[in-house]
């Protein structure tokens, strides 16, 4: 198996999109096939050594980032074992990009429903996190459409969880929220034990093989972003397009997300305020209709409209809601800050509420700390993203943070609807499930990892001994 332990090398390892800083390994392991990675599993397991599985470096919370110990990469795991198109699903390596399994399935008709927007993550980075996407307002996050896993455990069994089977250990006792939430071990009553896996952040095994569950191509869709003159305006705009079975999409951009994308998009129209981005199957040719109707109803103007009618123009589209996590996460890069970013969601009855408070809080002091709110409106998750300048900013954009978390908390959201915990939201974590719910986690890892040497510091802390 290779074995990479120049300090060169080892250093793309040590950065993810968090910009989480003081990352370090001894070397990486990058195995081609299941055998490698117990042989790297085993080797580490006897020696007691730290192991941080690697997927693309596109996550946003430290997950892969290494702090002692030997990275395990999934580079070259990138196979597409097989496709079935009768009982649509598709076996794959853990290192298959979203955009290959994409492309892939879309040959043979088949779509891969969950659409996290960054494409050159990995299916194994996105099965740990339970990534999610726009369209997870219809099709649900990952863990909806993973029908089988392998797993490598530390002790190098490797362990194949179908779904449907029951874990063999009492289901823990804490409450975890009945909304899209990737923060903690999953829990439910009369759970899949392949539930607790998807989330689990690396820590509970290596994911060495993945089977997905495909649906049938999308029909025709008809792309949209609308401007709209406040943010107002974009809620009563999402509250009445929730429920449309066939809006499949209902994105955010506020005013500081419009503004910042201006200097790429000089063509943003002036004046308004926010914008929505949805998409609609077409079901019948009355859907201009139904919007002319709509727009005129939201006072929304169909002539600024950006319409997405072929793949080229819906590529733009997509591109545009892609580049505000892309120009955020430059502006950190250049101003050396680690994210202060929020990934909250909340009951759809609260949301209102919750926005109310960031608005309060965001601007009732004094110290114009830069913010944007954008992302998954339809969802009631918005991803707060805060960039300071100084340290007195940053301090402030902490306290805020910790102020949204408490908030939403009280109103029964998660802290992490789909980017995990990572290295850098423990104390978030702590504040929605408490000390004993946190507890019975790190039972559950000692049950699957008792060498504790998987993905330290994900989720909890545990310190190597
Ligand atoms: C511009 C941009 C846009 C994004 N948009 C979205 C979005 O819409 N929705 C969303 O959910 N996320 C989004 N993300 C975050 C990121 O793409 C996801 O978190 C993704 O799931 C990470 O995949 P990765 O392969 O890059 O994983 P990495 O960053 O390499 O790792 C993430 C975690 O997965 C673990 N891991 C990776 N592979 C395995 C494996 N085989 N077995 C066990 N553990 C493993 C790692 O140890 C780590 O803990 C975005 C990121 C960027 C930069």
């Amino acid at each position: 198996m290779l074995k990479k332990t120049d300090p060169d090398i080892i250093k793309s390892y040590l950065e993810d999109s968090s910009n989480l800083q003081g990352g370090h390994a001894e070397g990486v392991y990058v195995p081609e096939n299941e055998k490698e990675i117990i042989e790297a599993v085993k080797e580490s397991s006897s020696k007691k050594q730290p192991l941080t599985v690697s997927g693309a470096g596109t996550g946003t919370t430290g997950g892969r980032i290494p702090f002692g110990g030997w990275v395990l990469s999934t580079e070259k795991l990138n196979r597409i074992v097989n496709i079935d198109k009768t009982n649509k699903t598709a076996l794959i390596e853990p290192g298959v990009t979203l955009e290959e399994l994409d492309a892939a399935v879309s040959k043979v008709g088949l779509l891969y429903a969950p659409d996290p927007t960054e494409k050159s993550a990995f299916l194994g980075g996105t099965v740990s996190t339970n990534a999610s996407g726009a369209r997870s307002l219809r099709f649900g996050s990952t863990r909806d459409h993973i029908n089988k896993l392998r797993v490598v455990l530390s002790s190098g069994e490797v362990f194949g969880i179908s779904r449907g089977q029951k874990p063999h250990f009492p289901i823990p006792s804490y409450h975890f929220p009945a909304i899209k939430n990737s923060a903690g071990y999953y829990s439910k009553p009369g759970m899949d034990l392949i539930d607790l896996f998807i989330g689990s952040e690396g820590t509970l095994g290596v994911v060495s093989e993945i089977e997905v569950r495909l649906m049938d191509k999308l029909g025709e869709t008809f792309d949209c972003i609308a401007f709209l003159d406040s943010e107002e305006a974009a809620v009563l705009f999402t509250e009445e397009l929730r429920e449309k079975k066939d809006v499949l999409t209902l994105e955010y951009f506020d005013q500081n997300s419009l503004e910042m994308l201006r200097k790429t998009y000089p063509h943003i129209p002036s004046g308004n305020k926010t914008a929505i981005y949805f998409e609609q199957i077409i079901r019948d040719d009355k859907y201009l209709d139904f919007w002319e109707e709509f727009f005129n109803k939201h006072k929304v103007s169909m002539d600024s409209a950006w319409l997405g009618m072929n793949d080229k123009q819906k590529k733009e589209l997509h591109d545009f809601r892609h580049a505000i996590p892309e120009t955020i996460n430059e502006l950190y890069k250049h101003e050396h800050q680690q994210k202060v970013s929020l990934d909250i969601a909340v009951p759809d009855k609260n949301f209102r509420s919750m926005l109310n408070f960031y608005n309060l809080q965001l601007t009732t002091n004094n110290l114009q700390l830069f913010h944007i709110k954008f992302g998954h409106i339809g969802q009631s998750h918005l991803h707060v993203n805060m960039l300071p300048k100084s340290d007195e900013q940053r301090k402030l954009a902490q306290d805020l943070a910790m102020k949204f978390v408490k908030k939403a908390v009280s109103l029964g959201g998660t802290v992490s609807a789909e980017h995990g915990i990572g290295k850098i939201k423990h104390t978030y974590l702590k504040e929605m499930f408490g000390q004993a719910a946190i507890d019975e986690m790190i039972g559950i890892k000692k049950r699957f990892d008792p060498r504790m040497i998987l993905n330290l510091g994900n989720i909890f802390d545990i310190v190597h001994t």
